[in-house]
């Protein structure tokens, strides 16, 4: 066994008997972990009690072979009140939770993705305008698949070479676009066109808030399907992804959604 101290991100918390709770964890050193956090609820001194997406530093009892190991310690550093009180913004952080759940391979490092993760739960924190708040979910989609190996080169048609610079299919089989001369198979579809304003946007290395193209709710869930297809191609994840079922309910009843609850 060994003893560890890490800083990670609350992916998901299940109740455990009385007092405890098993946790899903990301951290940069370890990648995926599930740690069992005893006693953790009765804790007089914790006022929050510990959810999913807060980012905390803590304690780990690794131990070989083990599926789930002992976490204590656990003090949190930040819990993200501007996400956790807006449904939306919940709705958007747990696609990418997901997506880490369902792909990263247990006790490998991290680091790059963990502060990519962190740098996407802050400006979800902070920004509000809900097309910017989708445009981070699509560039978190795009780091994570570059960084895996995977990422799309949207720069030139896969067929043609030319550069493009109009909307365009994204041919997920392929990892990449095609423009409209070149595109003639299944993917020549309205549900694969990436607009040629979303292009600039996921080419662009800065992200300029005061230029963002408008979206309208169809759209934002349409390429966001898109991108979770992608990842999903490409790690060979067979599973639909919940949190995306859960965003489709939240746009179908905006009005009327405080009931909504999602699990993984
Ligand atoms: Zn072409």
């Amino acid at each position: 066994m060994s003893i560890n101290n890490t800083s990670a991100i609350i992916l998901n918390v299940t109740p455990y008997r009385e007092t405890s709770c098993i946790l899903k964890l990301f951290s940069p050193e370890y990648g995926l972990i599930t740690g069992i956090a005893k006693g953790v609820k009765k804790l007089k001194s914790r006022r929050e009690p510990l959810e999913r997406g807060f980012h905390i530093n803590l304690t780990v009892y690794l131990k070989n072979n083990r599926d789930i190991n002992t976490v204590s310690n656990i003090h949190i550093i930040d819990f993200f009140p501007g996400i956790r009180n807006n449904l939306q913004k919940t709705a958007i952080r747990d696609i990418t939770f997901e997506l880490i759940i369902t792909s990263i391979i247990n006790y490998n490092p991290q680091k790059e993705l963990y502060s990519i993760l962190l740098k996407f739960l802050s400006q979800l924190e902070q920004l509000s305008e809900i097309d910017i708040l989708y445009i981070l979910l699509w560039r978190f989609f795009l780091k994570f698949a570059d960084i895996s190996g995977f990422g799309p080169d949207f720069s030139q048609c896969i067929y043609c070479g030319t550069p493009v610079k109009e909307s365009s299919y994204l041919l997920i089989n392929k990892g990449g676009i095609s423009c409209r001369n070149c595109c003639k198979n299944d993917f020549r579809n309205s549900d694969f066109l990436i607009p040629e304003r979303l292009l600039y946007v996921l080419a662009s290395s800065i992200l300029q808030y005061d230029n963002i193209p408008a979206f309208g709710s169809a759209e934002l869930l349409r390429i966001t399907r898109l991108a979770v297809s992608y990842c999903r191609y490409h790690l060979d994840i067979h599973r639909e992804f919940k949190s995306l079922n859960f965003l489709e309910n939240l746009f179908l009843s905006e009005t009327n959604c405080t009931c909504l609850h999602i699990g993984f």
